[in-house]
């Protein structure tokens, strides 16, 4: 099976156009969806299913974001802020199948906000605010950082090295608000004995995962709010079986409604407490469906 990057010189340049926060959420959805897409025909192919047809993948210079002629030197015009997690398993760009001057990506174990993390996200507002429509929090499916922290949060006392090292523990103390708040909903949606579940820490960090992009998002539209910057900041959830930006965990995405994939962060600490309630009603159900299929 041949994967084909092809360029015709003769096909008409379309410049890219994003007018408003819809278009770019639309844009960052279909190139995820080229993503799983290209990715599970490989996966078909290598089994010796799927069509034996080359997969092409047309592209110009302009859509690469690319200078046509030796010497141009571009503009910088991301239409998107991603703040995403450092996890090598989940490149940005690759996830969402976008090219150079796209997106402007901040990346930190845990996709929390820190000093260097807001100085960026203030030029980026400051400097970019022409050409960005949107901000998205992106989280992934089990993340080292949020791991580290339910792990922290449930055994504290076997943590001492997290503990006594200031940089790790300031990373893994922000994440402990959105692992409180997940415990707390799991409690809410399945009565206390859930914290005695076999499977509960895994259905912790599922949840986390969740609230914990949503946490960072209430942050920065807090921070955004100051700058007067009010594009929309969305958050989704990378998930390595489905290869899918989802907003809640479980199936892979059937529909092609966009708040199924990338959602409203929360503007106010109840809208994030109804979010988390959400996530973990929908990790309960998908945990639940796992064992139904003999999977846990
Ligand atoms: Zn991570």
């Amino acid at each position: 099976m041949d994967v084909i990057y092809r360029y015709d010189p003769f096909a008409p340049i379309v410049p890219r156009e994003i007018p408003d926060a819809a278009a770019a959420i639309d844009r960052l959805i279909q190139g995820n969806q080229r993503f799983s897409d290209m990715v599970h025909a490989i996966q078909r192919r290598t089994l010796g299913e799927g069509p034996v047809e080359p997969l092409i993948l047309p592209l110009c210079p302009i859509s690469l974001g690319l200078p046509l002629y030796q010497g141009a030197v571009l503009n910088q015009a991301p239409f998107a802020l991603i703040l995403g997690c450092s996890d090598a398993r989940v490149p940005t760009e690759l996830v969402f199948d976008q090219w150079l001057n796209d997106l402007f990506v901040l990346r930190v174990a845990g996709n929390v906000l820190g000093t260097a993390c807001l100085g960026s996200l203030h030029y980026a507002a400051r400097h970019l605010g022409d050409s960005l429509q949107l901000v998205v929090v992106l989280g992934h499916a089990k993340c080292g950082a949020v791991q580290a922290a339910v792990a922290t949060y449930l055994s504290p006392q076997n943590f001492s090295d997290i503990a006594y090292t200031f940089a790790l523990r300031t990373l893994v103390d922000q994440i402990q608000i959105a692992i409180r708040g997940s415990a707390h909903a799991l409690r809410d949606v399945a009565g206390s004995a859930i914290s005695q579940d076999p499977d509960y820490q895994s259905l912790l960090v599922t949840t986390s995962v969740y609230v914990n992009a949503a946490v960072s998002a209430l942050e920065l539209r807090r921070e955004l709010d100051q700058r007067g910057f009010k594009q929309p900041v969305v958050t989704g959830v990378y998930e390595f079986e489905t290869l899918s930006v989802q907003a809640l965990p479980g199936d892979p995405i059937s529909g092609t409604h966009s708040t199924d994939r990338l959602r409203p962060g929360p503007s106010n600490p109840e809208e994030l407490s109804h979010y988390a309630n959400e996530v973990a009603r929908a990790a309960l159900t998908a945990l639940e469906r796992n064992r139904a299929n003999g999977n846990s």
